[in-house]
């Protein structure tokens, strides 16, 4: 059943918010807000400002929270990057805006997530709107998906004055950013303020409704003048072994969601194996540990320099307590009805070719009593939508040119959907970005369109 309510289904603070644990990153008090604020030197060149994908105006906002201006400072933050609020919490700062800071050269770069965070706070405490819908332009737009790409591309156009819908297949809206991202780094409070803000500028959420299930695309192309693609990614792949099908084994995004949302996860047993390295394996092995695992386990098929997780991401799994197994490949699960173990196969990088695929080492095999075994080896692509969206795609990649607009005519695509390894991350603060520039590329689009 459709619904337009952004927060139905999502509980605000539900349960396992606490099950899980404290959060990462503490705010700042206040005098560390003076003192960070104050170290800022309003670089000439803001290598910080090029690094942010969003390219926000770093000094600028820093500038004004050392003059008192929190208004003003979190006015040039969302006004740059729609999705300000998550981002302070979860953009991988090291690698971005902190990773450029001249200070990094002294390891102690300004903590500019944590006071764009306060800024952001502020607003969200006072409950201030920084933003209003512009005079009316007649043009009506479909957005498919709602989240992070959905959402920035939802409030950039509605900042231009076209009518916005976004259809959501969930029952809630901001995508991973409520149901993905780990409540220890990202709580669903704050993802669901998000979605409240272009609730707020007259953005019409139409949830529960999959695009190409319950609603053609023929219709979409009917009743509105352009239509932003903005489905994410979808499950983690099987792993292609025997034992698939036993009680226990979970898809990494569908257990975290569970652990997120507070909902049952059943009886994980003492000994959880997570298969894979990336950021959601480690997401997957700190949400188990922080559920009161005794063991949990990340086996990974290649090395630790090969990991695709951040390296801070990897030093907060050790730090959790988390156990790591390198060179090793699942080869069968094991049980009656439950899982009660795994038989591996050691594996090895060919001598001389760090890059290629790794191969099984014969007679290697061993056997680990694990009790539940959770798959996290990427995300499989939406080929059921982008069929339905009759758009060409590249290897599971939506096609798009410069201007974000994919074969079709009119549809353009934003978010995960367009990552491809190599060419773009896949993080909140690119999705944000995509949402802005597609805003962008669809005011062109429609005002081309007016004049001929
Ligand atoms: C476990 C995990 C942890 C992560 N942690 C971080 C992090 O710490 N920092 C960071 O920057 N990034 C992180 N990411 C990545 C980040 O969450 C994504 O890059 C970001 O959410 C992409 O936004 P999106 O809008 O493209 O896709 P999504 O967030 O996936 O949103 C897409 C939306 O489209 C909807 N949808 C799909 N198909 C249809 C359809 N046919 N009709 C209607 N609606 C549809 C989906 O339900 C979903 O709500 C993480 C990802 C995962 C999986
Ligand atoms: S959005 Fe992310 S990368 Fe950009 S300044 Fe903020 S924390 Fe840094």
């Amino acid at each position: 059943m459709a619904s337009s309510n952004p927060a139905a289904g999502a509980s605000l603070d539900g349960p396992g918010g606490p099950n899980l644990g404290a959060p990462i990153h503490k705010p700042l008090t206040e005098l560390e807000v003076t003192l960070e604020a104050n170290r800022c030197l309003n670089c000439y060149d803001a290598p910080c400002m090029r690094a942010c994908p969003t390219h926000i105006d770093v000094a600028s906002f820093i500038g004004k929270i050392a003059t008192g201006n929190l208004k003003g400072s979190a006015r040039v933050i969302l006004d740059a990057n729609p999705m300000g609020a998550s981002c302070a919490r979860v953009c991988p700062t090291e690698e971005l805006c902190e990773g450029a800071c001249v200070y990094k050269k002294d390891d102690t770069p300004i903590r500019i997530g944590d006071l764009q965070r306060y800024s952001i706070d502020w607003v969200m405490d006072h409950d201030v709107d920084l933003f209003a819908p512009g005079p009316v332009t007649g043009k009506k737009v479909a957005i498919i998906g709602g989240g992070p790409a959905g959402r920035s591309a939802a409030r950039d156009l509605r900042r231009i004055g076209h009518a916005v819908t976004i259809f959501e297949s969930r029952d809630g809206l901001n995508g991973l950013n409520t149901y993905g991202i780990v409540p220890f780094r990202l709580s669903t409070d704050v993802a669901l303020w998000e979605a409240q803000q272009v609730v707020k500028l007259g953005v019409d959420v139409r949830t529960g409704v999959r695009v190409g299930v319950d609603v053609s695309m023929d219709s979409l192309m009917k009743d509105f003048d352009a239509v932003v693609l903005a489905c994410g990614m979808g499950n983690v792949p099987k792993l292609g072994i025997p034992g698939e099908d036993l009680l226990n084994v979970w898809d990494a995004l569908d257990f975290i969601e569970r652990a997120k949302l507070g909902k049952s996860v059943g009886q994980l047993g003492n000994h959880v194996a997570v298969i894979g390295a990336g950021n959601t394996a480690i997401d997957a092995l700190t949400c188990a540990k922080r559920l009161g695992v005794e063991r949990v386990t990340m086996y990974y098929r290649r090395g630790e320099e090969q990991m695709t997780a951040y390296q801070f991401e990897y030093e907060f799994a050790k730090m959790e307590g988390i156990e790591f197994r390198f060179f090793c490949a699942p080869r069968r699960i094991i049980g009656e009805m439950h899982v009660s173990a795994v038989e591996f196969v050691k594996t090895a990088i060919p001598a001389g070719d760090a890059g290629a695929a790794p191969v099984v080492v014969p007679g290697s095999e061993f056997v680990e009593p694990v009790s539940a075994v959770i798959r996290a080896i990427g995300q499989s692509r939406l080929h059921d939508t982008f069929s339905a969206v009759g758009i060409e795609t590249d290897g599971g990649v939506v096609c798009v040119d410069d201007a974000l607009q994919t074969s079709r005519t009119g549809v353009f695509a934003a978010g995960d959907c367009i990552f491809e390894k190599g060419m773009r991350e896949a993080m909140v603060v690119e999705a944000a970005e995509q949402g802005k520039l597609v805003a962008r590329s669809i005011d062109a689009y429609l005002r081309e369109g007016a004049r001929t």
